[in-house]
């Protein structure tokens, strides 16, 4: 079975590399329960099998590389919603669920399995102090040490459990919680890939994070150990991130328009193999609509297969989507990008 050693030479030689697509929102799209604080976390718990044909259907799909469910399962989110005592069997699990995956639908080819850190950092309460306030959020309220501790825990559970390399997939404003946990990842001594997600500003000027979250209203109510929170451009946090050493950076989570304008800055300030996995929009934009499939992407898979051409003919080697993209985007993804980019980086 191949490792990462063997990605990596791929990387070198400037193969493209398809990711897979959203997990989450898929596993919403097949029917199983979101929980409501801990999304599809719990899942890997309660609906192992649903996760392992997720992944399935992205490795026959195309995919190279599948993704652990594991963007929402960090101990105070568990916890909050009720499984603080499934925080090592729901992130190992999601390990093994994507190993089995990747033995029942590889017929021979090579897949990786990266872990995904998740961004799910649950808040602190304004009023208790609690942390476990609120969906969705990444906080300043939660200290630098409580986030090494937290992202520590799984980056080991889940090197533990055979992931090959570390994803993190930190959304929002947060540079500071993003980077701990690409050192976190560096700790368990397997490679890290660090993505950003990105919005306009009113000034026009392209800057990291995008989704602004609840906990944010909690900002001026500073608790023991509390950061600051500055907005940065993309290009001052992807700075920032350079030092941790990662292999890969990519901006994911970010619509196509932006995400169109958002690569140019990663592949001015970063030198090494670019990833681009954008999120949908829908006619209907509500989460509780992501489930629903007969409300459709905004993106055809003709938009986005452009897109993804035009990425990679800029030099973009790793291509995938993110929420609200289903598998059925990966498939015309594989047949319609270069098997290589014309010079590596
Ligand atoms: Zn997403």
């Amino acid at each position: 079975m191949a490792g990462y050693k063997d990605l990596k030479a791929r990387l070198d030689r400037g193969d493209t590399i398809i990711h897979d697509a959203a997990v989450s929102t898929e596993l919403q799209s097949m029917g199983v329960p979101m929980d409501f604080v801990a999304w599809s976390g719990p899942a890997n718990y309660t609906h192992p099998s649903s996760v392992v044909q997720m992944h399935e259907r992205h490795i026959r799909a195309g995919s190279d590389i599948i993704t652990t469910n594991t963007w929402s399962t960090l101990r105070p989110t568990l916890e909050r919603a009720g499984y603080g005592d499934f925080v090592r069997e729901i992130n190992a699990r999601a390990v093994h669920l994507a190993q089995e995956a990747r033995e029942r639908a590889s017929n021979g080819r090579d897949i990786y399995v990266a872990g995904s850190l998740s961004s799910h950092i649950t808040g602190r309460d304004p009023r208790t102090g609690e942390i476990g306030f609120g969906a969705f959020s990444s906080s300043p309220q939660v200290s630098a040490e409580e986030l090494k501790q937290y992202y520590g825990e799984v980056t080991g559970i889940m090197a533990e459990a055979g992931v090959d390399f570390f994803i993190v997939e930190a959304m929002g404003r947060d540079n500071e919680a993003r980077i701990i946990q690409a050192k976190a990842a560096k700790e368990t001594g397997l490679p890290v890939w660090i993505g950003f997600n990105a919005y306009i500003d009113s000034k026009d000027t392209i800057m990291a994070g995008g989704q602004q979250n609840t906990t944010d209203i909690a900002e001026g109510t500073p608790y023991e150990g509390s950061r600051t929170m500055k907005d940065l451009t993309l290009s001052e946090a992807v700075n920032e991130a350079i030092p941790v050493a990662p292999d890969v950076i990519s901006i994911f989570h970010t619509r196509i328009a932006i995400a169109n304008r958002a690569v140019k800055v990663i592949l001015k300030e970063w030198s090494g193999p670019v990833m681009v996995y954008p999120d949908a929009g829908r006619q209907s934009a509500a989460l509780a609509k992501w489930h629903n499939h007969s409300i459709e992407n905004e993106e055809s898979v003709e938009d986005y297969i452009d897109a993804a051409k035009a990425w990679v003919d800029q030099g973009v080697q790793i291509v995938g989507a993110c929420c609200e993209f289903g598998v059925q985007y990966i498939e015309p993804l594989r047949q319609a990008v270069p098997k290589k980019i014309s010079v590596p980086r």
